[in-house]
């Protein structure tokens, strides 16, 4: 705010005295005026006397109409109007003091003396009502002196000597009104400077009171901005678990304390199974919902013992403070494994995934922080590679088989462009005719460097990424084009069974590729069967029904792999459109002599044949394994005991 400089303030304020005084100076100037003209009327001119009280008289009116316009609108706001105001006065005292030429009684000296009197009078009143305007008062009272100058010159000395002392007199009201004025301008100074410290004062106490204000909302954004960077910096937005960074300072933490408290901490990291494929074919939105309640199951297992974070994508890992001995990490993982073995449901999406989970020990396995987590990774990598939905502890084996896992991955990748695959048929033999009915085309390649590698090592490998897919096209076409090549050899119609991994369900148009390829060699559809694992199937949801379906429809028939090994529902089984159950090698080889198996290899074939399903046994090596398969309804055989592949 801008404040006007305290010369002109104290003008203002003198000028505003100045003005309220004015009423009563008016009043004692017209009063005086006509007391005058009163007792000089009968001695002096009247028509003197008239004009006289008549200028007096309208002269005063136009004042006191001014003062009141001033006093009334100006409110204190006198400067610009200075000028009139000393004008005003300026013309008044001329006037009162014509007076002594105008209507001065000459030959009455009680009257004349009277007038003296009056006048002096108004100049001894001058000084209380200009006392705070110098060049008012003298406006006002220098004409009244100067007029009795004159007046006096001609008069006896009697008068005279009352004009000498009546001079005196104003010389003392003079100084005493300088006085008067210089306090009273000190005054207003001090009482301007004192409230000008009080305001100062307290706008500077408003303006500390609004930059505290500011400060404390300053502060409490910073520090809610803060919280908010932290929680950025520190937490999975997504999870809410701690994050990568977070982690890492836990990391560190924990490790330190195991050191000084002489205790073993283990980090397990978790890697979702399948997450990949349910993310890409479901959608991300999907994918999102599966990683919160994966990660709200997850903390739902941990005490106070154990916290953890989630890395990024579908990897979390678990810090486990102090733990007794290998078991309570066992125990652990287990109850993950099994915990999150469990569907996810959402809408009318039914998901599976399964969990492999990497074991470090500190200090065990080292005692370096970065170190104990690569481990961790690499535990976690073999566990993938064990058939995932398992732990593995660390050990230093391992890097070994992830060297090779990754070399394997590189040379994959250019098998195909090099012509490194090619197919084996294995035949399948009908138990009652013992005629060949068709035969599984099994994958093999053969890579200058790596050797021959087993489809078992490759085809996990090649389904971490989209390699599968091209792996499983190429083979379609391969077997249809062999095919066309051997109907002319067999009489019968022989059905070649191709295996096929999840994402080809999900990622490819399986349907439309297969579709082609019969076309193309002009071969009926049900000239291929295609096989599908247990837990793939039951897995993957509406996606997987939809696409089996289709291909029922065609004409394919499908057939469930590896049957018994997985964990499929019974009652989910009638659900699907399979023609086919495969009982797995595992549970082929040691019949006849295990009785648990032959418990499960016969109720297998019984409910092949109650839900109308044709029911092969795979890893047949022996005439024992044959015989019991026969006697107990199975209608189809392969393994080495007729051919290998
Ligand atoms: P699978 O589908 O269960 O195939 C049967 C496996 O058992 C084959 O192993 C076969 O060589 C082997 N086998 C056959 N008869 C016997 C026997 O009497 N005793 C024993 N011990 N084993 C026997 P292979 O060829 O190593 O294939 C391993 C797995 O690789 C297959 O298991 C299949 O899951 C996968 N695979 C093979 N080819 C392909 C393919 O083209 N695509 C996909 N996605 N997977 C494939
Ligand atoms: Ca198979
Ligand atoms: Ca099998």
């Amino acid at each position: 705010m801008n404040k006007p400089k305290i010369d002109t303030r104290i003008q203002e304020e003198r000028l505003n005295v100045l003005v309220h005084n004015l009423p009563s100076s008016l009043l004692g100037t017209i009063g005086v005026g006509i007391l005058m003209f009163y007792i000089v009327i009968d001695t002096v001119f009247r028509v003197n006397a008239l004009l006289w009280i008549a200028a007096v008289l309208f002269l005063s009116l136009l004042r006191a109409i001014h003062t009141y316009i001033l006093i009334r609108y100006k409110k204190g706001q006198y400067l610009k109007d200075e000028k009139y105001i000393l004008l005003g006065i300026f013309l008044s005292g001329p006037l009162l003091a014509s007076s002594l030429l105008v209507i001065f009684p000459p030959n009455n000296l009680t009257l004349q003396v009277l007038i003296f009197f009056l006048l002096s009078l108004m100049i001894a009143g001058a000084v209380s009502v200009y006392s705070t305007h110098i060049t008012a008062f003298l406006a006002y009272t220098l004409p009244i002196i100067f007029s009795f100058l004159y007046a006096t010159s001609s008069l006896p000395d009697m008068l005279a000597l009352i004009f000498i002392v009546g001079l005196a007199y104003y010389t003392i009201l003079l100084v005493s009104m300088f006085k008067v004025h210089k306090s009273i301008t000190n005054f207003i100074k001090t009482q301007y400077l004192n409230r000008d410290l009080a305001d100062n004062l307290s706008s500077a106490k408003e303006e500390l009171e609004l930059s505290n204000n500011e400060l404390k909302l300053e502060n409490s954004v910073r520090k809610q901005t803060e919280k908010r960077l932290y929680h950025l910096a520190n937490y999975d937005p997504l999870t809410g678990l701690a994050n990568r960074q977070m982690f890492k300072e836990n990391l560190k933490r924990s490790i330190h304390s195991s050191k000084d408290n002489a205790t073993t901490l283990a980090l397990l990291f978790l890697d979702l199974d399948n997450f990949k494929i349910i993310n890409d074919t479901l959608g991300h939105a999907m994918g999102d919902k599966l990683l919160i309640a994966a990660a709200s199951r997850l903390k739902s297992l941990l005490n106070d013992n154990s916290s953890i974070s989630r890395l990024g994508g579908d990897e979390f890992v678990i810090i486990m403070n102090e733990i007794e001995d290998g078991r309570d990490v066992v125990a652990l993982a287990d109850s993950i494994i099994k915990l999150l073995e469990k569907p996810f449901s959402f809408n009318e999406n039914e998901m599976f995934i399964g969990t492999s989970i990497g074991i470090s020990l500190y200090p065990n396995d080292t005692s370096n922080t970065e170190t104990l987590l690569s481990y961790a990774d690499t535990a976690m990598y073999s566990a993938k590679d064990k058939g995932k939905n398992n732990y593995q502890f660390f050990s230093a084996k391992m890097f070994e088989t992830i060297e090779f896992r990754h070399k394997v991955e590189t040379k994959l990748h250019h098998a195909i462009s090099n012509n490194e695959f090619r197919i084996q048929y294995q035949p399948k033999i009908d138990t009652i005719t013992q005629s060949i009915i068709g035969a599984e085309a099994l994958l093999r390649w053969d890579n200058e460097d790596l050797g021959t590698i087993s489809p078992s090592v490759f085809i996990p490998i090649a389904e971490e990424s989209s390699l599968i897919n091209i792996i499983g096209e190429w083979v379609i076409t391969k077997v249809c084009e062999d095919l066309s090549y051997l109907k002319n050899s067999f009489s019968n119609d022989l059905c070649i069974s191709v295996n096929v991994s999840a994402s080809q369900i999900l990622h490819q148009n399986l349907p439309l590729i297969l579709q082609k390829n019969l076309n193309k060699h002009s071969l009926a559809n049900t000239s291929i069967e295609l096989e599908f694992t247990e837990n793939m199937l039951i897995k993957q949801g509406q996606k997987t029904l939809q696409v089996l379906e289709t291909l029922d429809q065609m004409g394919i028939n499908l057939s469930i792999d590896d049957f018994g090994t997985g964990y499929s529902s019974l009652s989910y089984l009638k659900t699907l459109p399979i023609h086919t159950l495969k009982i797995d090698k595992s549970l082929i080889a040691d019949t006849p002599h295990c009785e648990g198996d032959c418990a499960i290899a016969k109720t297998i074939i019984s409910l092949a044949h109650n839900l109308n399903l044709t029911v092969v046994a795979e890893g047949v090596e022996t005439a024992e394994q044959l015989n019991f398969l026969r006697s107990n309804g199975c209608h189809i055989i392969q393994g080495f005991y007729f051919h290998k592949p």
